[in-house]
């Protein structure tokens, strides 16, 4: 049977994402400012083993190992020359996590890691050249579809959905990171994006999915009014990934304080709230996804409890 492509496998039932990469990378071993996605050659068996334990949390759905795998962002580390290399090995590791599971991979492109001109060096084309070169090399590995995250220009998202698209991606993903504003009255991108624009601007740039993920001070509740404000404009489905709680510096080591059982507490409203695909981002463990996985099923079982129509209890 053919495998539903993501974006309608999510309407018949909510699935669950995967957790933080970088945080878990650091745990294994990688040092501060090296570089995670070298790790897909160096390292395979512990991005693997990271990986192996979201799907046995309960994860159906893994971002590859490969946020900062565009040529640019590599250059920095002196591999850009490896970027095809990595980001294939990102979807092969992802795969391999799923075992025989039917797990969706998702190929994960993140921000080219500076500013476009006039305010930074980098010229569009140079950016769209690097998010073609990655989203080429995830699609061909088999991704089933590419994720532009943790964006907050809607010219640099543009870039990534043209390339994901050009790229001939089953499912593109646009996912923003908002931050709650000072007075705590809204949230907004570092560049001042607000997601009904956002939600706009992907829906007439060929994504197939509405996503947040990351950003500061967007907890549960906050994800939850994000989707709602993108469901005001959108029919599409819509993926949220927010943080463990808020960063706090501790011995100069950045901390996340939300507890799995507390970030599982607000996942029901979420569900209820529309939102198609729950996962999560900075500081959320295996053990976040246990206990979310957990909301899921039992958020579930009520909605498709006595008197709902048999395939929706399937
Ligand atoms: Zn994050």
């Amino acid at each position: 049977m053919m495998k539903k492509r993501l974006q309608e496998a999510c309407f018949e039932r909510p699935l669950l994402g995967d957790g933080a990469m970088g945080t878990q990378l650091m745990l294994a071993g990688l040092e501060q400012g090296n570089c995670g996605e070298a790790w897909n050659l160096t390292h395979p068996e512990k991005v693997l083993g990271i990986q192996r334990r979201y799907v046995e949390a309960g994860s159906e759905l893994l971002l590859t190992n490969s946020f900062g795998a565009s040529r640019i962002m590599l250059q920095r580390h002196g591999r850009g020359g490896d970027a095809a290399a990595l980001n294939r090995a990102a979807v092969e590791i992802a795969r391999r996590a799923f075992g025989d599971q039917p797990g969706y991979v998702l190929g994960d492109i993140g921000p080219f890691g500076g500013l476009l001109e006039p305010y930074g060096d980098f010229n569009a084309a140079q950016v769209r050249a690097a998010f073609a070169e990655q989203a080429q090399a995830l699609v061909e590995a088999g991704a089933d579809g590419i994720i532009i995250e943790t964006q907050t220009s809607l010219e640099e998202l543009g870039l990534g959905l043209d390339a994901a698209r050009e790229a001939g991606a089953a499912c593109i993903v646009g996912s923003l990171a908002y931050d709650v504003t000072l007075d705590g009255a809204t949230f907004r991108t570092m560049m001042g994006v607000e997601p009904e624009a956002a939600a706009e601007f992907m829906a007439g740039h060929g994504a197939d999915i509405l996503a947040l993920n990351c950003g500061t001070g967007m907890d549960m509740e906050r994800a939850r009014a994000a989707a709602e404000r993108y469901r005001r404009v959108s029919p599409l489905p819509v993926m949220a990934q927010p943080n463990a709680g808020q960063p706090r510096l501790v011995n100069m080591k950045v901390v996340y304080d939300e507890t799995p059982e507390q970030m599982a507490r607000g996942l029901p409203a979420l569900l209820d709230a529309g939102v198609n695909i729950a996962g999560a981002c900075c500081g959320s463990t295996p053990e976040h996804i246990r206990a979310l996985r957990a909301a899921r099923e039992a958020w579930w079982q009520a909605k498709s409890g006595p008197g709902a129509p048999a395939e929706a209890r399937a």
